[in-house]
């Protein structure tokens, strides 16, 4: 075929209808996508069951496209692939990567500030449970190494983070069954064949934890590129826990200048939808082009 060796993604989860805020994120992965000649595909993050919100899927699906996001193949669904997950949790656990933890959050809070190990309320997990434990089983956590992780961020540069030291071993299962979003990210792009991830910073700093699991399962590195956030006028990000609106469809074009103003770019003229994606991409090719 005639794509160039990239395959990139935007993976929205299905908790309402994209905001000012998502479209950015889809804005900047299909922009680099389209600019180095790659396919762009979409994938549905319903894993997180209680935060999906049924017919969300559909209603993102017909933003996109009303916006002029076309992807490349037939989307993917988190939910259907639940066995898949499940067979990759074996495979660690047969490695020995993986325990039991019957910890309750207070319990792991007690014993980081008891280690001095809390900062700014985040708590490491001090991986109490690794030894064993004979209460009942509250979570599945994966061993993390105890050592600098880098990775160049194609936005930001160089970035590293000592996962055992300031996150801890990771919950990848939950007791009930849910396998989580760090897990099963990993999993999902190594086997849409993604290359290059393009996702807003608020999972930089969960990169770390998704590179060693990438490594576990000897799955080729990604390339990533983590865009600014867009923030409301308290200065927290665009979410639906903080209500952000539905993106304005009534005029399309001016929901995507947003969207591409909020990326750091100027504004310019465009006379339509089409117009609007070839400058675009034109531009964001002379930034990000590989
Ligand atoms: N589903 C995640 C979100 O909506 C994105 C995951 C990713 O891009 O890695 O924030």
């Amino acid at each position: 075929n005639t794509y160039a060796p990239y395959i990139g993604r935007f993976a929205p989860s299905p908790s309402g209808p994209l905001h000012d805020g998502s479209l950015v994120a889809a804005m900047a992965s299909y922009l680099d996508a389209r600019a180095n000649n790659g396919q762009w595909l979409l994938r549905i993050e319903d894993i997180d069951t209680p935060r999906v919100v049924k017919g969300a899927d559909h209603i993102i699906m017909q933003q996109l496209q009303s916006l002029g996001m076309q992807w490349d193949q037939l989307p993917i669904w988190q939910s259907q692939r639940v066995s898949r997950y499940e067979a990759c949790f074996v495979q660690l656990k047969e490695k020995g990567l993986v325990y039991g933890c019957a910890c309750t959050r207070k319990e792991i809070a007690d014993s980081a500030i008891a280690h001095q190990r809390h900062e700014q309320g985040q708590y490491p997990y001090m991986g109490t449970c690794r030894v064993g434990t004979n209460k009942p089983i509250r979570a599945w956590r994966l061993i993390m190494p105890d050592e600098y992780i880098h990775f160049e961020d194609r936005y930001i540069g160089l970035q590293q983070q000592n996962v055992q030291q300031e996150i801890g071993d990771i919950i990848i299962k939950r007791a009930d069954g849910l396998f989580a979003y760090q897990l099963v990210v990993v999993i999902d792009d190594h086997d849409q064949g993604v290359t290059h991830i393009v996702r807003g910073q608020d999972l930089l700093d969960s990169t770390q934890r998704q590179i060693v699991i990438a490594n576990y399962f000897n799955f080729k590195p990604f390339k990533y590129l983590h865009i600014p956030l867009v923030l409301d006028n308290e200065g927290r990000k665009l979410s639906k826990q903080n209500h952000a609106p539905a993106i304005c469809l009534d005029n399309a074009l001016s929901s995507l200048e947003k969207a591409w103003l909020a990326l750091g770019f100027a504004s310019f003229k465009s006379h339509s939808i089409d117009h609007f994606w070839s400058q675009a991409i034109l531009q964001w090719a002379n930034r990000f082009g590989l």
